[in-house]
């Protein structure tokens, strides 16, 4: 790579040219980073260190060091309808929690469609990204990449970095006292990818999130035993919620973004607990957390009551220590013969290619604008997408992060001062610590409906309630009290898409189709709904609607 003409002038650009990006990282932010840049006429270059896209999604036989990996097994959390861009719905019969082979197509889909491949270079390393001497002037950035063994440097004017923060695994060996003289296998979560391989061994998970329950469950089918660790409990959820949807449908709505808002939250947290305590006594089957239902945020893990009650999964408290053949928990039992410990303790973050002035990372934190910006750099030209944590789903939030940031490169958006940025991020930061029980992630949690509005608000793209109301009710009652899918976000504003209000009326048929596979005499259909359902629904409308009216 050579210099390009457009690096050259003083403000970046010779008349008339679009300013250039780098992206670095082709998994689920880099490649809607890609589609976004084009959208606002910009030329962004993808840098992919692996030979394919779709990063974290994109199962390999084995974990590479610097790439994310993940399990055989591996099915997403988040149901189609939330987790597709917004302008590319997931076709009607794939899964509504797809395998991450479907993920993967429907990655190579949303590529293919918008000619994505065209501007990625793979097998390209970014080694370094470094300021350019007149970057207060230009806000230009010298990238350094690696591509077969040869260094190479251009010169972009923005740069977007999508590299995920599953990467580097989170292993507190040091945590736990006599680690070095346990004589079994220890292992991350991360390098776990079958469960052949451990057929007949005695298992201990350590970690209850995600992973550890995911692959404790998977497990839990060859092996002799599996034992999993928790030091704090969780509440569990299921992906399969009222009436058979999915469960970010039933509950991501504006309507009970609403009522979460207005509502007390001992209320809610009573409300949360019964729900899932209804399902299965989270006391009774030792996963009991120790803090409330919205003090941190639960884990799908469906199958997970079923290993438990089964007897094939064996919850346990911390583990005080390790002996050579075994461990011994807080509560002083003992474990012996244990073949193999997976510690699930999930991962931390780092750029390791960018300047510690730049961007510093410490205890799992850093300080970004809405999770993008840092704040005081001279210019806004250097975004971060999909650095954090949502309960819900994270492509369309960088998405949206995606055509803010955009938007903000070119100029028609303005940032506030470094001062009233950082003010932001310090507030958003003391209000996790405050909501939420202490964990590796706080200071990256997001509410995904909340967070989708926020940074909707900021790019012009949220959705004008009392106009649909008063314009298309058909349409506004959807947008309320339906899922809040992230079409809503191609309603009006830049980047309006004309198929937006389609596919907000089709949803709920794109929801069932995939699972009526069968046609059953008598059914009612996907537009079922009781009597009181409709009337709370009537109810609640007019409710909101002089609420609208009082307030606008
Ligand atoms: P995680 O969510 O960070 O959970 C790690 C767990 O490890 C913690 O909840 C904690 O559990 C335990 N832990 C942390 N530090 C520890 C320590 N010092 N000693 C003992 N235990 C410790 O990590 P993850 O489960 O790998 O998940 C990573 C991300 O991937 C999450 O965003 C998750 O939602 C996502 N994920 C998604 C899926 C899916 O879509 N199906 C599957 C897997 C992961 P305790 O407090 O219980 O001890």
């Amino acid at each position: 790579m050579k210099e390009t003409e457009s690096s050259r002038t003083m403000d970046g650009k010779q008349a008339g040219m679009a300013k250039t990006v780098a992206i670095i990282g082709a998994g689920a932010s880099g490649l809607t980073a890609i589609k976004c840049c084009l959208d606002e006429g910009l030329q962004p270059t993808c840098f992919e260190r692996s030979e394919d896209i779709g990063g974290l999604w994109r199962f390999q036989e084995y974990d590479i060091d610097g790439q994310a990996s993940i399990y055989r097994s591996l099915t997403i959390n988040t149901s189609k309808e939330m987790m597709s861009y917004s302008d590319f719905p997931i076709p009607a019969d794939y899964p509504n929690y797809m395998h991450h082979s479907k993920v993967m197509e429907y990655f190579r889909m949303y590529a293919k469609h918008f000619h994505l491949l065209e501007r990625i270079r793979f097998k390209a390393c970014v080694c370094q990204i470094r300021k350019r001497p007149d970057f207060s002037v230009s806000g230009q950035w010298e990238v350094v990449t690696e591509m077969n063994g040869k260094r190479e440097s251009a010169i972009f004017d923005a740069i977007m970095v999508c590299t995920g923060h599953h990467v580097y695994p989170y292993f507190p060996l040091e945590s736990f006292p006599g680690v070095k003289k346990f004589k079994g296998k220890i292992m991350h979560s991360r390098e776990y990818k079958h469960p052949e391989v451990f057929r007949d061994q005695k298992i201990l998970v350590i970690g209850l999130g995600n992973s550890g329950a995911d692959i404790s469950v998977d497990l839990s089918h060859v092996a002799k035993q599996i034992f999993l660790s928790t030091r704090t409990g969780t509440w569990v959820v299921n992906r399969v919620s009222d009436d058979g949807y999915p469960l970010d449908v039933v509950h991501f709505t504006r309507f009970k973004t609403l009522l979460r808002q207005i509502l007390p939250v001992a209320l809610v947290n009573l409300w949360g607990e019964k729900k899932l305590n209804t399902r299965f006594n989270h006391e009774n089957y030792g996963i009991k957390p120790q803090h409330r239902f919205l003090s941190r945020y639960p884990i799908a893990a469906d199958d997970l009551p079923n290993a438990i009650i089964s007897g094939r999964v064996l919850m346990k408290p911390n583990v005080n220590e390790f002996t050579e053949k075994g461990v011994i928990f807080e509560d002083g039992c003992r474990e012996e013969n244990i073949d193999v410990v997976i510690f699930a303790t999930g991962y931390s973050f780092a750029f390791p290619f960018i300047d510690e002035s730049v961007i510093s990372v410490g205890n799992n934190q850093v300080p970004l604008y809405k999770f993008v910006f840092p704040p005081h750099l001279e210019r806004s030209t250097l975004a971060i997408i999909g650095l954090l944590q949502p309960l819900g789903a994270i492509m369309p939030i960088a998405e949206l992060q995606s055509r803010w940031a955009t938007r903000v490169f070119k100029g028609l958006i303005k940032l506030p001062s470094a001062d009233m940025m950082m003010d932001d991020v310090v507030k958003k930061t003391k209000k996790n610590e405050k909501w939420y029980a202490p964990s590796q992630h706080i200071s990256l949690q997001v509410q995904y409906v909340d967070h989708m509005d926020e940074l909707a608000c900021l790019s012009g793209v949220k959705p004008k309630l009392l106009n649909l109301f008063l314009t298309d009710p058909k349409l506004a009652l959807k947008v309320f009290f339906g899922p809040c899918s992230p079409v809503q976000f191609r309603l009006h504003g830049p980047g309006k898409w004309e198929g937006a209000r389609d596919a907000i009326l089709t949803q709920k048929e794109r929801i069932v189709k995939a699972t009526k596979t069968r046609a059953v005499q008598g059914c009612t259909g996907a537009h079922a709904m009781s009597v009181p359902c409709v009337l709370i629904k009537v109810l609640g409308c007019a409710a909101i609607f002089a609420l609208l009216l009082a307030f606008l």
